[in-house]
C-alpha cells in the first residue's frame, strides 16, 4: 500500500458496533434513497458514488476489493477489483463511499470498527430494512430473487438477512430449496 492509499480490506475483529450507532447509520443510509425519491430496490448506482466527484477505475487485483485516493480537494479516485462480480463491486463502492463521507479515505490505519461501520452503511444503503422486510414477504424468502432485485451478492444478502433476524438456513432461505 502506497502512502496516500487506503486499502478496502480492513482487519477483522470480534468487536461489534453499538446498537444505537447501527441505527444511526441505518437512518443515514435510508435518507440517501429517500432524499432522491427512490422508493424501491435496487439502490441506483449513482447513489453509491457522486459522479461529479468520484473517478472510478477497475484493476486486475488478486484479492483487494477497493482502494481510495484523494486526487484533489473534492475529487476522489476509487479503484475497484474488476475480477469481482458487479454486485460485489457495488457493495465495495458503497463501502468506500462511507469512508469518503466520513473523511476517512486518507487515513492510513482504520480499525476494525471503522470497517464495520463502512460495511454496515453499505448494507443499509443497498438493503434498507423496510425494503428487505417487504420483499422477504413478497418473494417468500427466495434468496435468488432477493439478490437479483437488490443487486447484491448472495453473501451480502445472507449477512443482512441474518442481521435483521430473517434466518437463512443451509445457505438458502427457509422454506426454499438451495439454488445449488
Ligand atoms: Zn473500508
Amino acid at each position: 500500500m502506497k502512502p496516500g492509499w487506503r486499502s478496502g480490506d480492513g482487519a477483522r475483529s470480534a468487536r461489534r458496533l453499538r446498537t444505537s450507532e447501527q441505527l444511526e447509520i441505518e437512518e443515514l443510509a435510508r435518507g440517501v434513497n429517500q432524499g432522491h425519491g427512490v422508493k424501491a430496490p435496487p439502490t441506483p448506482d449513482y447513489l453509491l458514488a457522486d459522479p461529479q466527484s468520484y473517478i472510478i477505475r477497475h484493476f486486475d487485483w488478486e484479492r483487494l476489493s477497493a482502494a481510495t485516493m484523494r486526487v484533489e480537494p473534492g475529487l476522489w479516485l476509487v479503484c475497484l477489483n474488476k475480477n469481482h462480480s458487479k454486485v460485489r463491486q457495488r457493495f465495495s463502492l458503497a463501502h468506500e463511499h462511507w469512508h469518503i463521507l466520513q473523511n476517512e479515505a486518507m487515513a492510513f490505519q482504520l480499525d476494525a470498527l471503522d470497517e464495520r461501520r463502512a460495511n454496515h452503511f453499505a448494507a443499509s444503503l443497498l438493503m434498507p430494512s423496510d425494503w428487505i422486510f417487504y420483499f422477504w414477504e413478497a418473494y417468500k424468502g427466495d434468496l435468488r430473487r432477493l439478490c437479483s432485485r437488490f443487486k447484491v451478492s448472495r453473501q451480502a444478502m445472507e449477512v443482512r438477512l441474518k442481521e435483521l433476524g430473517l434466518a437463512v438456513q443451509g445457505g438458502s432461505s427457509i422454506g426454499r430449496r438451495a439454488d445449488k
